[in-house]
């Protein structure tokens, strides 16, 4: 989405944006103040599309920052949709052009904030290195395992480790280095966080190049289907055969999320072991 829109928008300056059926609260705050704001860059963090912008009366360059999030459902559109419309952006530009934020769901967010101020994303705050940025290193995805006394799944899913990780790429990156979704992450071996790093890497790298997965509504900016779908292995796809091990991979629910798993490949975390690490009481006669 962000390769897409940054040619089509990078210099383009805002003539009008409306809400139309957005819920009300921080999600889409701050709207009203777009108009007049230019461009400046499409970048983007974790699963955090980031515009920074120039406004008219700004003279120390970047001001502001218009934050999109597509929750579960959201799409970034050129053309209107057949419902469920949250925004309208009109630009200038020789060819005039207009987004349409599209949200099923309502999980999604299209926010301005003043540059660099998060306190309304505290998800954002919080984001650990993208996972495709040069600073997501073996050594600092091991420190942040070794800290954690949570699952290795939901902790993806935390963002903090590591940004861009959603519940897809968590399963099939789990499948693919053999480490079940609940293994406490402070137990993983060093062999298998790079394992893990590698993985985490080389699946949204493939899922980018195939413009990503569209399970239901998600849409390329153009409207095309992201065909990363075809390529998963375990998401999706239990009751099948594992097609490493030919083991029927199952679904569990970890974290309030559909999980999946081959039961061979990925062994479970012995309970014994993580009742032990719970209960243990630490030792105030030091
Ligand atoms: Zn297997």
């Amino acid at each position: 989405m962000r390769r897409e829109l940054e040619p089509w928008l990078t210099g383009r300056t805002v003539l009008a944006a409306e809400r139309v059926d957005a819920p009300p609260g921080p999600k889409y705050a701050g709207l009203e103040g777009l108009p007049g704001h230019r461009i400046e860059a499409v970048t983007r963090r974790g699963k955090f599309l980031i515009m920074p912008l120039r406004g008219p009366a700004s003279t120390a360059g970047v001001d502001a920052e218009l934050i999109v999030h597509l929750g579960m459902t959201g799409v970034v559109r050129r053309t209107p949709p057949p419902g469920h419309l949250r925004v309208r952006v009109a630009f200038d530009g020789l060819e005039p052009a207009t987004l349409y934020f599209q949200d099923v769901r309502r999980f999604g967010r299209f926010t301005l904030v003043s540059a660099g101020d998060y306190r309304s994303l505290p998800t954002l705050a919080s984001l650990g290195p993208d996972a495709l940025d040069p600073a997501f290193t073996v050594g600092g995805f091991r420190r942040a395992l070794a800290g954690s006394e949570v699952a290795i799944k939901p902790l993806l899913l935390s963002q903090r480790p590591v940004a861009g990780v959603g519940n897809i790429y968590a399963d099939e990156a789990l499948w693919r280095v053999g480490v079940h979704p609940l293994r406490p992450a402070r137990t993983l071996s060093r062999a298998q966080v790079v394992a893990l790093h590698g993985a985490v890497i080389d699946v949204l790298e493939e899922s980018v190049a195939l413009q990503g997965t569209t399970l239901y509504d998600y849409r390329t900016v153009n409207g095309e289907v992201g065909s990363f779908l075809e390529r998963l292995a375990v998401y999706g796809h239990d009751g099948e055969p594992c097609a490493r091990c030919g083991t029927t991979l199952e679904k569990l629910v970890v974290g309030q999320r559909g999980t999946h798993v081959c039961p061979r490949c990925q062994v479970a975390p012995r309970r014994r072991r993580t009742r032990r690490a719970a209960t243990r009481v630490p030792s105030r006669t030091r």
